[in-house]
């Protein structure tokens, strides 16, 4: 099929600038560099000293800089990540300042429009504003309202009950049985269909001698605004190094060099290479080794096609396991458990408003609302992240992600005119709002046959700069993903367009996952904090095998001392009283467990 007529001719205006832009990227810069706040340079390996600027950096660019003693001359004058991200840049077109960042993503990112969010009635977040979708299924009844359950005896009696089975419950499954417990991990679809398999990038950790765990810390804190919970994001770059050499262990294989050492990439607000990939499969990489583990370990029992329903709380208030809905035959099975984590992953099937989503169909914000039933907070449950690229054409890969590794090998953004218009690795949320932008508002997008909107991702120019035969290497997934439709993305650019990709909010979770229900853990994407209101790729995959790991240990602790007591519903016959005093008026029933895509009418 290919491109139509019309399409193509739009993309030979992109293959009609891009050696000149090439040009542009590769040429040597002159930087003039000159220090306003500890006075001039006087030694070009003062460079050094300014944070951010690493010996491989500081190499790339030594040639090009040349000192002076005249304010005003100045590229390079401040100690933070901000200058590094522009001399990374050299060549590319020219990073936002934050005045600029703030602009582009108030008028553009839809978590800053007046429309699509409400204040939630009821809950623990009461008053606090959430995108509609979610706040309908929070404002819904209990699969259980009206349901007669034997709670007494139980179907399943374990130690530890993990609910969701992709890279977070997994993780934790597998670190709670050597921990000793007795683990149950049941799962809504088969095990591993989640959004962890879907990855493609690649998983941060600060583990190169060019880096550390401080640097890698500075920029999530950076990516998220300055918004994350610094405890939180402290476990996170502390455990990366120690989480990548675990996942190597178990057999999971990183991209290397020829000399067998892990090569690492930088990507949107990284100010160091240290994105681990498996091709553009690093997800399907790691999930296939941690399914594979947990099959191999009889002491750990797997329960698919069993979405859990609503969790259970013993008459202490502690959690006590949960009941789980049989997909075939829709029974309902009970499970105790002396604790239980929530690992039930994101919620980009609520289409938040309207996106296509890259998420997988299980993404229906299950544990948000099992959590918030019992009593868990929320927290930036406003933050939403839309994936820059996201397909624009052609209509059957709508939504899907076009990874940002793309752009992390060369590829960047250009207009319709050929032109480039976004410095290709901002954080996600301004790069999307840029790109939102130049469609909306400077009417420099393309249109596809069926009326969306697109910009070109030069995918070619990943090919003259890293050498031919790259794409097919590095990017096999998305390579054979278009070529199925007739576009050679090594040849041709791909239109894109942003996409709903993840939930940035979450569980209000402490660093060793617990919530603020005894017995209750939660980790990977369902738990909030982490990224604060935007998170930089490569830190999911990492925050699940974090924080899965870290629940596995916390709920196998927790359950050593415990006794499960009488199990109740009775936070639920509490919730539906709530609904009530707040008025809401509703057939809805929440959890989702699966969207809806009948066709309705009226
Ligand atoms: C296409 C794509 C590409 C991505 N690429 C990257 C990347 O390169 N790097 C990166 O860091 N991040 C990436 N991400 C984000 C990252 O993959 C996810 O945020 C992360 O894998 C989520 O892991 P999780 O274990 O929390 O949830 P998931 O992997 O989604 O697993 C949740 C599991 O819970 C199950 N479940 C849901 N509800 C219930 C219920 N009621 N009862 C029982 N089970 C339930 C689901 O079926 C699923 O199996 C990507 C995401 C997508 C969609």
């Amino acid at each position: 099929m290919g491109y139509t007529p019309e399409l193509k001719e739009l993309a030979e205006k992109v293959a009609a600038t891009r050696e000149k832009r090439i040009a542009k990227r590769l040429a040597p810069k002159r930087i003039v560099a000159y220090r306003e706040d500890k006075g001039p340079f006087r030694d070009i390996r003062d460079l050094t000293r300014v944070p951010g600027i690493d010996a491989e950096i500081f190499e790339a660019i030594k040639g090009q800089v040349s000192l002076t003693d005249e304010p005003g001359k100045t590229n390079v004058n401040t100690a933070d990540a901000q200058e590094l991200e522009k001399l990374d840049g050299i060549g590319y077109f020219k990073p936002m300042t934050m005045a600029e960042r703030e602009r582009v993503l108030k008028k553009f990112h839809p978590d800053y429009k007046d429309t699509g969010m409400r204040p939630l009635v009821v809950g623990v977040n009461r008053g606090e504003r959430v995108p509609d979708e979610f706040a309908d299924l929070i404002e819904a009844h209990s699969l259980l309202a009206d349901a007669q359950i034997e709670l007494g005896k139980p179907n399943y009696d374990v130690d530890v009950l993990v609910i969701g089975a992709g890279g977070a419950g997994a993780s934790a499954a597998l670190i709670a049985q050597e921990e000793g417990a007795k683990v149950l991990l049941v799962t809504k679809l088969r095990h591993g269909d989640s959004n962890t398999v879907m990855a493609e990038g690649g998983i941060q950790a600060a583990d190169k001698p060019q880096d550390n765990p401080v640097i890698h810390f500075l920029d999530v804190v950076g990516g998220g605004h300055f918004s994350n919970d610094r405890e939180l994001v402290a476990a996170l770059t502390n455990d990366a190094p120690m989480v990548i050499e675990w996942l190597e262990r178990l057999g999971v294989m990183f991209g290397k060099d020829a000399e067998g050492v892990m090569y690492t990439l930088h990507g949107g607000g990284t100010s160091r290479k240290r994105m681990h990939s498996a091709g553009d499969m690093t997800g399907a990489e790691i999930m296939r080794v941690l399914r594979d583990e947990i099959r191999n370990r009889p002491q750990i029992e797997v329960v698919e096609f069993s979405p859990v329903v609503e969790l259970l709380l013993d008459d202490a208030g502690h959690c006590g396991g949960a009941v789980m809905k049989n997909m075939e035959t829709g029974d309902f099975k009970i499970v105790r458990a002396k604790s239980t984590v929530i690992a039930t992953g994101g919620i980009g099937r609520l289409h938040i408003q309207g996106f296509p989503t890259t998420n997988h169909y299980g993404a229906t914000a299950d544990g948000l609302i099992l959590g918030y039933r019992v009593g868990v907070g929320l927290r930036f449950m406003d933050s939403i992240q839309y994936h820059p690229t996201g397909a624009a054409y052609p209509e059957q890969n709508i939504g899907l992600l076009i990874t940002e590794k793309v752009r992390g090998l060369g590829a960047e953004p250009v207009n319709r005119d050929g032109e480039d218009f976004v410095f290709p690795k901002e954080p996600r949320d301004v790069e999307s709002s840029a790109l939102m932008r130049e469609c909306l508002e400077r009417g420099k997008g393309v249109l596809t046959p069926t009326g969306r909107h697109g910009v070109w991702l030069d995918s070619p120019m990943i090919e003259i700069i890293q050498g031919p035969g790259t794409i097919q290497h590095e990017l096999p997934a998305k390579y054979k993903q278009f070529m199925r439709h007739g576009i050679d993305i090594s040849k041709e650019p791909m239109l894109v367009y942003p996409t709903l990709h993840y939930q940035n909010g979450g569980l209000a979770i402490k660093p060793d996952t617990s919530t603020q229900i005894p017995g209750l853990f939660a980790a990977g994407e369902v738990a909030g904090g982490i990224h604060g209101r935007n998170r930089l790729m490569g830190n999911s995959l990492l925050d699940i095998t974090v924080f899965g790991r870290r629940a596995g240990i916390a709920a196998a602790k927790f359950a050593r001392g415990a006794e499960v007591g009488e199990l109740t519903l009775a936070h639920v016959e509490r919730y539906e009283r709530e609904l009530k005093e707040a008025g809401v008026e509703t057939d809805r029933t929440s959890p989702m467990i699966l969207p809806d895509y009948r066709y309705k009418t009226g």
